[in-house]
């Protein structure tokens, strides 16, 4: 589909960008940023490039009392012969439609809002860092922007989309961290908004993730809200575990995220003869098949990182030590497999890259 080129409002000063080993995760954006209002009268109007600026609002808007927003994550990558590829770009427009639904939010038209991205990252291409690992994350998000206390969803809204250049997650190599699976807090509870990318399932996380960290894990794994028994995700990633050959990671029950890395994680291994199933997998099924030897790989899914390996998982005090710590074949495959297609250097079989021209 050819969408109209969007208005564009160039930044009259353009920053200085940061050298690519400084950049970190989310800490620098780019010039411009993409802007789209609705309104229940007019619907989705006005796409425009405008300079990276503060947005205006009422302190009523609905945003800062009710919560009521979406985001999505993404990447741009630069490949070699310096052409930048989206992996996938058109399943996070559809899941942004699928948490907005969640949230009583209007639908955007995915196609367009995809084109307009992408004539953003084309003003930006020069903020697309070429150093490995590197990448442009791109931020969109919605918020509810009528000023009203009443407690309805909002009839105004604002579709903003940022750039941020982002560094390599695995400076030093690729290390297995250890886990706690967290017993008193939850994530999210089937029929909530777990399956959504919406801020209060975030910042519901903070005190479990920080008091996980003083602990000395680098993040925790969610049990299902319900029956503290079933495996759900690891901090803001979904999870797999190998078993005696064979792959399982839970099923999308409501809670979880349905993530984009997971959904081509699962592909991929069948594509590769290495079967996978999605179901409910208790965290006792997993300490007893580590006593039975048969535990062979742990790895976390998500844009930032990939492919995250997990080297030790403790449950009840219990600690539960996986493939000595290091990263296993199969996780491994995968994550070089994974970014070498999101980064050209793979040819990509599957047809999940876009170029940005
Ligand atoms: C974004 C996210 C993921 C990973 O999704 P990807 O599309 O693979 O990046 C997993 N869990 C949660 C809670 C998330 O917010």
């Amino acid at each position: 589909m050819s969408a109209t080129l969007v208005e564009i409002v160039k930044a009259s000063n353009l920053k200085l960008k940061p050298e690519d080993d400084k950049l970190g995760f989310g800490r620098y954006f780019t010039d411009h940023m993409l802007v789209m209002d609705y309104s229940i009268e007019t619907g989705w109007t006005g796409p425009r490039i405008t300079p990276y600026e503060p947005i205006a609002l009422d302190p009523a808007a609905v945003i800062f009392h009710y919560g009521q927003t979406a985001f999505e994550g993404m990447k741009a990558y630069r490949t070699e012969d310096n052409r930048i590829l989206l992996f996938r770009p058109e399943k996070n427009f559809s899941r942004l439609n699928a948490s907005s639904e969640r949230l009583s939010m209007p639908p955007i038209n995915e196609e367009e809002v995809l084109e307009y991205v992408k004539q953003l990252i084309s003003v930006e291409k020069d903020w697309v860092p070429t150093s490995k690992g590197t990448s442009l994350y791109i931020r969109p998000f919605i918020i509810a922007t009528e000023s009203f206390l009443g407690l309805a969803a909002s009839k105004q809204y604002k579709l903003v989309v940022i750039l941020s250049p982002v560094g390599s997650y695995y400076t030093n190599g690729i290390q297995p961290v250890n886990i706690k699976v967290e017993e008193h807090y939850t994530r999210a509870v089937r029929g909530g908004t777990g399956m959504a990318k919406t801020a209060g399932n975030y910042c519901a996380t903070f005190n479990a993730q920080t008091k996980a960290i003083n602990e000395g894990f680098s993040q925790v794994l969610w049990l299902d809200a319900i029956e503290k028994k079933y495996v759900e995700e690891v901090g803001t990633s979904n999870v797999f575990f190998k078993i005696n050959g064979e792959v399982h990671t839970p099923e999308l029950s409501g809670s979880i995220l349905p993530g984009i890395t997971r959904m081509s994680v699962i592909e991929m291994l069948r594509s590769w003869g290495i079967p996978v199933s999605e179901r409910r997998i208790s965290i006792e099924e997993i300490y007893q098949s580590y006593e039975e030897g048969l535990l062979e790989e742990v790895f976390s899914t998500g844009t930032a990182a990939v492919i995250s390996p997990i080297g030790e998982l403790e449950w009840q005090g219990r600690k539960i030590v996986i493939n000595n710590k290091s990263i296993g074949a199969v996780s491994e495959k995968l994550y070089d497999t994974l970014t070498g297609i999101q980064t050209g250097k793979i040819a990509d079989t599957f047809n999940w890259t876009t170029e940005v021209n």
